[in-house]
């Protein structure tokens, strides 16, 4: 037995219980790690309200961690106990130690902490398929990143600023503003003072963008929209205020495209996710990429966490010690 965070009901940051939790041993394929450090996002939040459904209640949320492999199911020859490992995308994370499929995981360099493992797993990842293989983006392109200081965000600031791209962030507020430039963002706007689809008209000289990358959903997917040049890419990619509602197609104004994607449909096969992953312990490990882990919690106050996301209080990643 190990200790863990349940959902029982679907509902508010109460419905996260902190309690002991069966973990069981590995089966053909499958290794059990003693968890280091776990990462809070914004998934977490929509498997708890219930707007991505569970498949089985009471449910260990969680999709990041990082540890120590402690033992080895039957078949498993790419690891070893006492590696050092992390994963982003498998049910399960806010517990002590779980059971998980060895090909989910990728090895930890001796130079990446546990607890900056747990804060850009999930997020790095979904900012290098992003920019990279969702829209390739180069010196030149034109992005709006929409909550461009969150955890995400920061990491797609410095991201598109190695890739000497220009990036537009929105934020809520001027401290978020500040955050977000000093991370890379080229421009900022601050959305309780600044329509941002003025400002993305003055800022690109009525241009637009080539790519809006959208995780805010429903009180954002209209002006994205807008912001973006003829034949541009909407990536809708989250719903933080809310899902996208059904819209009609003519919105898309005669040439625009639109995706929404998911880290694991990018990610669904080992080679992919050992190949997003070795680029971002490379942007990491290189220095062009700093991990900004600016709230931790105990595991055992997740629900604290989670009001602190939920009400747009966090910024950068968030990190559950365990
Ligand atoms: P963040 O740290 O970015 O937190 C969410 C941010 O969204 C807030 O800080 C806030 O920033 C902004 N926001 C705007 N409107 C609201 C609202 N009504 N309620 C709450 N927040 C709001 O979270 P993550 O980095 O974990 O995730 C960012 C987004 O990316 C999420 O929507 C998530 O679902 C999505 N995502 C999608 C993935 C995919 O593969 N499809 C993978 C990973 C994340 P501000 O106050 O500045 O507006």
């Amino acid at each position: 037995m190990a200790h863990g965070v349940r959902v029982h009901a679907v509902g508010g940051p109460e419905v996260l219980v902190w309690e002991e939790i069966p973990v069981g041993a590995p089966g053909p394929g499958e290794v059990r790690i003693r968890q280091r450090a776990a990462g809070l996002n914004f998934i977490d939040v929509y498997h708890r309200t219930g707007l991505y459904p569970l498949a089985s209640l009471p449910a260990v949320i969680g999709m990041e961690g990082a540890g120590d492999v402690v033992e080895l199911g039957l078949g498993v020859t790419s690891l070893a106990v006492g590696e050092r490992v992390a994963y982003a995308g498998v049910l399960g994370g806010y517990a002590e130690e779980r059971v998980i499929a060895a090909d989910r995981l990728v090895k930890l360099p001796e130079a990446i902490a546990y607890e900056t493992a747990a804060a850009m797993m999930l997020q790095g990842m979904t900012v290098r398929y992003l920019l990279r293989e969702t829209y390739n983006v180069v010196p030149g392109t034109v992005v709006l990143f929409h909550a461009a200081a969150g955890g995400v965000g920061l990491i797609a600031c410095q991201w598109a600023r190695a890739r000497d791209a220009t990036l537009i962030g929105t934020v809520s507020t001027d401290e978020k503003a500040e955050l977000a430039r000093a991370n890379g963002a080229a421009h900022v706007i601050v959305t309780s003072r600044e329509n941002f689809v003025q400002r993305v008209a003055e800022i690109t000289e009525g241009q637009g963008c080539d790519v809006v990358y959208d995780s805010v959903g429903k009180d954002t997917f209209r002006g994205s929209l807008e912001c973006l040049k003829p034949r541009g890419l909407w990536v809708s990619f989250g719903n933080a205020s809310g899902p996208v509602p059904p819209f009609d197609l003519s919105l898309l104004k005669g040439s625009l495209f639109a995706t929404r994607p998911s880290l694991m449909a990018y990610t669904a096969t080992h080679a992919e996710l050992a190949e997003n992953a070795a680029d971002l312990f490379g942007m990491v490990e290189s220095g062009a990429i700093r991990i900004a882990v600016n709230q931790t919690f105990p595991l055992k106050e997740a629900a604290a966490a989670h009001a602190a996301l939920e009400g747009r209080r966090t910024t950068g990643s968030t990190v559950f010690t365990i």
